[in-house]
């Protein structure tokens, strides 16, 4: 099986347990004096590479509101492994074939898939169907048509789904997405976003089309696509964007670069650039009318730094997969809807199909709304 390349890793984190030491402290209502772990949400992980074992399962040991109850795996020799360590026992640990089994397995309220991108749908549809609530990896899936077909099975399950969009739960994006929108830089006039990383291993399933769905667009661009969207609250009406390619052959079947611009209702322009084949680009700038918000880095695990005219302005650091959990927990438990649902998944997906049909019109394209 192939495996990513450390390089990804090496551009997303930084030692999350400095986080875990300073982040989260606060309790929630269903904590109980004593921190009950039987009140805790059951989180079964589907697919545990490079993400489930170094972010979500660490997570998840400090997490307030939920625990790891079970796993997914197509790799035996892991099943020994992810027993032994976090004390799984057998019978909640499945693999692709005997995965619907988890609908009899009440230790487990949430399916979190974390596997290839094209894989997303599948596993969604048949948690829902096996009647758990259901978060999901960026991106969604690999079209909108199947962004739909999730939400819709979730919906008639009537069970929740979230997307794992944890830069909205990291205090420095929120603190730039709160600004932004009260006026703190006047009307915001544009917006640039640029995220990439050079990628290793050329066999991995990030370069194959058909796995990944796209390549630096789909796994680190929307980053930037999305923060556009919450820092203005709206969507982009439409864009124009172009492909560069300097790698025929490590990108035969996937975008290496893409710049794109969008344009927004309210007289908004977003500068976005994305890549597989640099490094340090990591950074996110409102500039309006009266000033700017900068964040850089801005899309790592735990390093966020956000800056105005006036200086740094100093925030707690969380660990972003926990505090996504946490509030993925809540929402189930008091029945209100995630901030980060499935819609979301969908307005990026369309958004991106926007920005593939620009480059292979060559034109400026409106993005469907809804
Ligand atoms: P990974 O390659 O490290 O792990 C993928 C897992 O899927 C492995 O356990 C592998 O065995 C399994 N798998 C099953 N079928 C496979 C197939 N046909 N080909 C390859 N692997 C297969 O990937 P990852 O970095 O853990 O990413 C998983 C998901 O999480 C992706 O959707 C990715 O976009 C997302 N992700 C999100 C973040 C974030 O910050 N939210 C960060 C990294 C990855």
């Amino acid at each position: 099986m192939p495996t990513p390349s450390n390089n990804r890793r090496d551009f997303l984190s930084v030692s999350v347990s400095a986080a875990v030491a300073t982040g989260m402290a606060q309790g929630g209502f269903f904590s109980s004096a004593g921190g009950s772990e039987k009140k805790k949400l059951g989180v079964a992980l589907v697919g545990l590479g490079s993400l489930s074992t170094n972010q979500i399962a660490p997570a998840l040991q400090t997490s307030q509101h939920c625990r790891l109850a079970a796993v997914v795996t197509g790799t035996p020799a892991k099943e020994k492994q992810w027993a032994d360590k976090y004390g799984i026992s057998t019978d909640h640990i499945y693999n692709y074939e005997r995965f619907d089994k988890i609908a009899s397995d009440e230790t487990v309220d949430i399916v979190y898939v974390v596997l290839p991108n094209s894989m997303h749908p599948e596993f969604t549809i048949r948690a829902a169907r096996a009647g758990k609530h259901v978060l999901c990896e960026k991106p969604m899936a690999n079209t909108a048509q199947e962004c739909r077909q999730m939400i819709d099975a979730c919906k008639q399950a009537n069970r929740q789904l979230a997307i794992g969009y944890r830069c909205q739960f990291e205090p420095s994006h929120l603190k730039m997405m709160e600004l932004a929108r009260s006026n703190e830089i006047g009307t915001i006039k544009r917006i640039d976003a640029g995220v990439g990383f050079k990628i290793g291993e050329p066999a991995q399933w990030r370069l194959r089309q058909k796995l990944a769905g796209g390549g630096a667009l789909m796994d680190v661009g929307i980053y930037a696509l999305q923060a556009c969207r919450y820092l203005t609250g709206e969507e982009p009406v439409s864009i124009i964007a172009q492909e560069s390619k300097t790698d025929a052959v490590k990108f035969a079947e996937v975008d290496e670069s893409i710049a794109w611009m969008m344009s927004f209702a309210s007289g908004t322009t977003a500068y976005c650039t994305t890549s597989y084949n640099l490094n340090g680009l990591n950074q996110l700038t409102a500039t309006g009318s009266d000033g700017f918000l900068r964040l850089d880095p801005a899309f790592g695990y735990t390093d966020a730094n956000l800056e105005n005219s006036r200086g740094k302005i100093e925030l707690p650091k969380i660990d972003q997969f926990a505090t996504e959990m946490d509030d993925f927990a809540t929402c189930i438990l008091e029945n209100k809807p995630s901030k980060v649902s499935g819609q979301e998944g969908l307005k990026d997906l369309l958004a991106i199909e926007a920005i593939y049909k620009s480059i292979n019109s060559r034109a400026v394209v409106e993005v469907e709304r809804v």
